[in-house]
């Protein structure tokens, strides 16, 4: 093992595999401030820095793939990694190079946020990289966790305008992955459900109150906090259990948190 502080290195560490927001609403902040909550180190390789307020996504500077790579590389090398989580990619050719490290380190849980574009509605994900996400990353993953809009992108489908097509779309993404969580945050309702889908296991619901506020960084707080409880060798339902409860928290006591441009 490579590095001088030994005992930090052998603590369990979740690597993180995104961009940054330079507003702190998503990405690489969220992700580190819930893997250090629940009690873990962040190790990470970063994929892009990106320029933002709560509103708009200004500039998107892409790190080249094989940067990327030896970013995850290093951090294999320098810690116990226990868990990855991954996050924003923005090309086919990084997902390539993302892809051909996680192979060499299969025993690890990858949890992936399929980010597809900001809050705010910028891309964030070259429209020809789907394939590659659902082809080369995605059956290599322990979970993966759309919400209803990148639901419909990975399967080629438009929107779900009910319930019956949102299950339609998640038994077909669910047939090609080891787990799916699909989130209802986007949906309508007083309760926002998530649900679970696994091949040959019966489908999972994780239920809380919809809270009346919109907060940025939910989704990589989600993924983050499943990787996190992975890592500490939690069941996967008992890791999305927990997630999900973190979230709630996190939104509950965000009334304070005012978008500002
Ligand atoms: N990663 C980055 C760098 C982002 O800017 C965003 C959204 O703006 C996301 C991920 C996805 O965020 P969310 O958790 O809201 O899906």
């Amino acid at each position: 093992m490579a590095g001088g502080d030994g005992a930090v290195a052998m603590m369990p560490h979740v690597l993180i595999v995104a961009g940054s927001d330079s507003s702190g609403g998503a990405g690489l902040v969220r992700d580190i401030e819930t893997v250090s909550t629940l009690g873990l180190r962040s190790c990470l390789a970063v994929t892009a820095v990106t320029v933002q307020t709560h509103v708009a996504v200004e500039h998107v500077q892409l790190m080249p793939p094989e940067l990327v790579a030896t970013q995850m590389r290093a951090a294999f090398d320098a810690n116990l990694v226990a868990a990855v989580k991954i996050g924003m990619l923005g090309t086919a050719a990084a997902i390539e190079a993302v892809g051909a490290v996680l192979a060499s380190n299969r025993q690890v849980p990858v949890v992936l946020d399929p980010v597809l574009a900001s809050t705010s509605g910028s891309s964030l994900l070259a429209d020809d990289a789907i394939d590659a996400l659902t082809r080369d990353l995605m059956p290599i993953c322990r979970l993966v966790t759309p919400n209803l809009v990148e639901l419909a992108r990975l399967t080629g489908s438009a929107p779900a305008p009910d319930e019956e097509e949102a299950w339609r779309q998640a038994d077909e993404l669910s047939r090609t992955v080891r787990a799916v969580l699909v989130k209802g945050g986007h949906a309508q309702g007083t309760r926002c459900i998530d649900v679970l889908l696994q091949p040959n296991l019966p489908a999972v619901r994780f239920e809380a109150p919809r809270l009346p506020r919109g907060m940025r960084g939910t989704g990589c707080m989600l993924s983050s906090a499943v990787a996190a409880s992975l890592a500490l060798g939690a069941s996967l339902e008992a890791s999305v259990s927990r997630a999900k409860q973190y979230v709630f928290d996190a939104l509950a006591s965000s009334k304070d948190i005012e978008p500002k441009s």
